[in-house]
């Protein structure tokens, strides 16, 4: 049976219109991003003591000392990845499922992986019951997800200190990498183009602060 959490109501639904109308004016631009916010019911995804803030542009506990990302990071690395119907995408760091589902909901087939066991489980689980297409895996996602590679588009959504080579290898021509790279404090997100030589080409854009990407090829 769904627990309460599972009822979208017209409240909800407001709120997450306002939450929109917020990351527009933060400069949030792609309407397909956007949409799927509106759409995702970001209250699925967080504990019930934290219901009442669901649709505040903040980041929140998710356990385990994890947190599900701010709507405004989730809504920028999600317009940097310029998803088009069907790209297979990888996410590093599932944590509550969120992203994903915003992925998802963007028409991407979304493969998340995740180092905690006990949030791996939860949110598996979680997903399940929503019915989500999410393939979800437990693993250090700094390695990747080599069975399943080439991606076109991979994300990483904790702080990395490097960029993992694995990630860029899993890559396929044309695709590219978003991922946050700095120290504990705060990291700055890059956007690394793989090209067709299979060369790399990287820009640069604003700062943000990730729990740490832990792992072989992370801290
Ligand atoms: N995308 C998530 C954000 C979760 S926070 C969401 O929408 O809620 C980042 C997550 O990355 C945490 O759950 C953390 O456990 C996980 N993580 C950190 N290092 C990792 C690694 N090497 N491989 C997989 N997951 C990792």
């Amino acid at each position: 049976m769904l627990s309460s959490a599972f009822q979208d109501s017209f409240r909800h639904k407001g709120l997450r219109k306002k939450l929109v109308d917020d990351l527009r004016g933060k400069g949030i631009t792609d309407e397909a991003v956007l949409q799927a916010i509106n759409a995702v019911p970001r209250h699925f995804f967080l504990d019930l003591a934290f219901l009442e803030l669901a649709y505040d542009d903040r980041a929140m506990p998710i356990g385990e000392g994890q947190t599900i990302s701010q709507p405004f990071t989730v809504a920028f690395q999600s317009q940097l990845l310029e998803i088009k119907k069907r790209d297979k995408v990888l996410e590093i760091g599932t944590g509550s499922g969120y992203q994903a589902s915003v992925l998802e909901k963007l028409g991407a087939k979304v493969y998340s992986i995740e180092r905690q066991r006990k949030l791996y489980e939860k949110t598996r689980q979680l997903l399940q019951n929503m019915n989500s297409k999410v393939s979800t895996h437990f693993g250090d996602g700094t390695l990747g997800l080599p069975a399943f590679a080439p991606f076109d588009k991979i994300i990483v959504t904790a702080g990395a200190p490097v960029v993992p080579q694995s990630l860029c290898e899993q890559l396929k021509p044309g695709g590219f990498l978003v991922i946050p790279v700095g120290d504990e404090a705060n990291q700055r997100m890059l956007r690394i183009r793989k090209q067709a030589d299979g060369s790399l080409e990287t820009e640069t854009f604003d700062n943000f602060k990730f729990v740490p990407l832990v792992g072989k090829e992370g801290w």
